[in-house]
């Protein structure tokens, strides 16, 4: 029998995994794994038509072995076969699914940086093996044919005894070369270490021969894989610690996940997803190795460990896996992006999340309270990431502390409690609830029975900014200088009498170089002599926040010093400023720098200071 040869395409695609510059090519026994799997289907499918085929589907299965000697690795199943015609054609050609997009795109584009991001079937056991033997026996049929090739040089097709209908394929193994360590499968634990990777949820047993080395007894394994995978089976059927030791087992965390979200989807598109929000943050959360991304699979067959594109950025923290039947197994990275059904899954499991997210918010809350306390962030950078695009899906999982409630609140909750006519959201910045809540700013509110919600993460002011208003009720910072509370009369004496001096305030800023743009009386203040304020969008917390960045990014807010007018110290400053510049000089230097601590900035000369004090208190 003569040589046949492979078509042009499919010789090219040949060469290529012969010569494989694949670094991947343990997934060889994926593709011929979910071939067979395919082959097992169909025949299953045939079967309810054809009455002729007598099928047994508890026999249906995959069978592999190893001899070690021989260096033979075979893969069998028991599905629908192949007859003369279709060897040729099937495994002559590439004119399948998978493959004719690995040509496509092999025609576009640089081998070797497409070539690691196919699946390309049954070519891909040339990377392993330098002789391929296909026996095969088409289901009704009598005839068996047996397809033999070497790569490059054509492939051979005669008759065969075969007693199995299906098809099993026999890999010599390469030697060892170089660096490449083919004997590797050639070890049963290894073969079935690949089985439970990639091909755990294939439904259909996959069982294997093991040769004791001792006694040479060859015995059958129970199926190697577990079939039926847990997002396939009835939710009302799965206890959580079958979820939690899945989660577990599969993420590697030793603690139960916060929540798990289970759907099942059928429609235009149709998909089943299991996923998981950690309790903690994953353990390299925090680092640049950190890759967020769902396990991707087709029918219980993986196609991706890590689909960064059913994630958005913000909920780069949820782990799960996403099967569905839509997507093809040989599917590019840069295909998957896209792809139409993948984004129609990405959309609704950001949905899903958050529709979970928000009724934990109302029904859990205790829960959703360590959630935030963990993944918050995420949220608030889901705000203002993309200008704000996502900010209106997320604007009410946001909470923050409530002076009134002296717990987490949301927008929502703190709109509630506001009096008709109000139109304002009060916040203060600060490094935790406690130094807030001791602000001179926030006494007063506190007082007037204001509700202030507390910032303390380095984020926040920049939400609110982005969101800019809540239901038309838009932001105030108490430590800014326009925030007033009092009368429109209270106002204008204030205004007054702040001219009258001008002279002095102008004095005092010049003892301060005009390092604050402004200084003034205020009467925000209740018991406290003073405060530090901003004036203009740049706010003194937001100062704080960017002037930390690594990069040379350094920006100033306009402070505004403001002295409680009704205090005694206000009349001991006019004083001085009548009768010894000198000291009030000295005066200011101090009062400014203790406005800076208390609103956490640092002081520029802490030993001027601290001298100015020792000076004051010696008198
Ligand atoms: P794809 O799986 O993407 O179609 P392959 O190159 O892996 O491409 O396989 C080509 C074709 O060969 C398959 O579509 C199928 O028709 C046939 N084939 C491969 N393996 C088997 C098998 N074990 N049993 C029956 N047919 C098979």
């Amino acid at each position: 029998m003569s040589k046949r040869q492979f078509k042009a395409e499919s010789k090219k695609l040949l060469d290529l995994m012969i010569n494989s510059i694949y670094t991947n090519k343990e997934i060889f026994l994926r593709e011929l794994i979910s071939n067979a799997n395919d082959a097992l289907d169909k025949l299953a499918y045939e079967a309810l038509t054809n009455r002729k085929l007598k099928v047994d589907k508890k026999k249906l299965g995959i069978k592999l072995s190893v001899d070690k000697e021989k260096r033979l690795l075979t893969i069998s199943d028991n599905g629908i076969g192949m007859d003369k015609e279709e060897l040729s054609e099937n495994l002559g050609t590439i004119a399948k699914s998978g493959s004719l997009a690995f040509k496509e795109a092999l025609d576009k584009k640089d081998k070797t940086n497409i070539i690691g991001q196919f699946g390309v079937g049954f070519y891909s056991s040339f990377m392993v093996a330098d002789k391929v033997t296909v026996e095969s026996k088409k289901a009704g049929s009598s005839e068996a044919y047996k397809w033999v090739s070497t790569g490059a040089d054509g492939y051979e097709i005669t008759s065969c005894d075969k007693e199995m209908t299906g098809t099993t394929i026999t890999l010599h193994i390469k030697e060892n070369e170089n660096e490449e360590n083919y004997d590797d499968y050639l070890e049963e634990f290894k073969i079935q270490g690949l089985i439970k990777k990639y091909s755990d949820y294939v439904t259909y047993p996959i069982k294997m021969d093991t040769v004791d080395e001792e006694t040479k007894k060859v015995t059958e394994t129970d199926a190697i894989n577990s079939m039926v995978p847990l997002w396939k089976k009835n939710k009302k059927k799965i206890k959580d610690e079958e979820y939690n030791s899945f989660y577990q087992d599969k993420f590697f965390d030793y603690t139960k996940p916060l929540k798990v979200i289970h759907t099942n989807v059928e429609g235009l598109v149709s998909y089943d997803a299991l996923l998981f929000i950690p309790a903690n943050p994953p353990y390299d959360f925090y680092t640049k190795e950190y890759k967020k991304g769902l396990e991707l699979y087709s029918n219980g067959v993986l196609i991706m460990e890590k689909c960064e594109d059913l994630l958005p950025d913000y909920l780069n923290f949820v782990k799960g896996v996403v099967d569905s039947p839509d997507l093809s197994l040989n599917i590019s990275r840069e295909m998957l992006q896209q792809n139409r059904q993948l984004k129609v899954i990405a959309k609704n499991i950001e949905k899903k999340v958050l529709k979970e997210l928000q009724s934990m918010l109302e029904n859990d809350r205790e829960n959703y309270e360590a959630f935030f306390k963990t993944f918050g962030v995420n949220i608030k950078y889901g705000v203002y990431d993309n200008y704000g695009a996502k900010k209106d899906e997320l604007k009410d999982l946001i909470i923050f502390y409530s002076s009134k409630e002296k717990k987490n609140v949301t927008l929502k909750e703190y709109v509630s409690r506001m009096n008709d006519g109000e139109d304002t959201i009060y916040y203060a910045c600060g490094e935790t609830i406690d130094k807030i809540d001791m602000l001179p700013q926030v006494e007063s509110l506190k007082d007037n029975e204001k509700e202030v919600l507390y910032l303390t993460d380095y984020v926040d002011e920049f939400v609110l900014k982005m969101l800019d208003k809540y239901e038309d009720k838009k932001f105030v910072n108490v430590s800014s200088n326009d925030f007033d509370l009092s009368s429109d009369e209270e106002k204008e004496k204030l205004n007054k009498k702040n001219e009258e001096e001008k002279e002095m305030f102008d004095f005092m800023k010049e003892c301060l170089d005009n390092e604050v743009a402004q200084i003034r009386y205020t009467n925000k203040l209740k018991n406290h002599p003073i405060c530090l304020t901003s004036e203009g969008e740049v706010t003194v917390e937001m100062q704080k926040v960017i002037n930390a960045m690594p990069t040379d990014e350094h920006i100033d807010a306009k402070l505004v010093l403001e002295i409680n007018e009704s205090h005694d110290i206000a009349d001991k400053i006019k004083d001085l400023y009548e009768n010894d510049k000198e000291t009030l000089k000295k005066y200011t230097k101090i009062l400014y720098n203790e406005a800076r601590l208390i609103e956490g900035l640092p002081v520029s000369n802490p030993t001027e200071l601290s001298n100015l004090v020792c000076d004051l208190l010696s008198k």
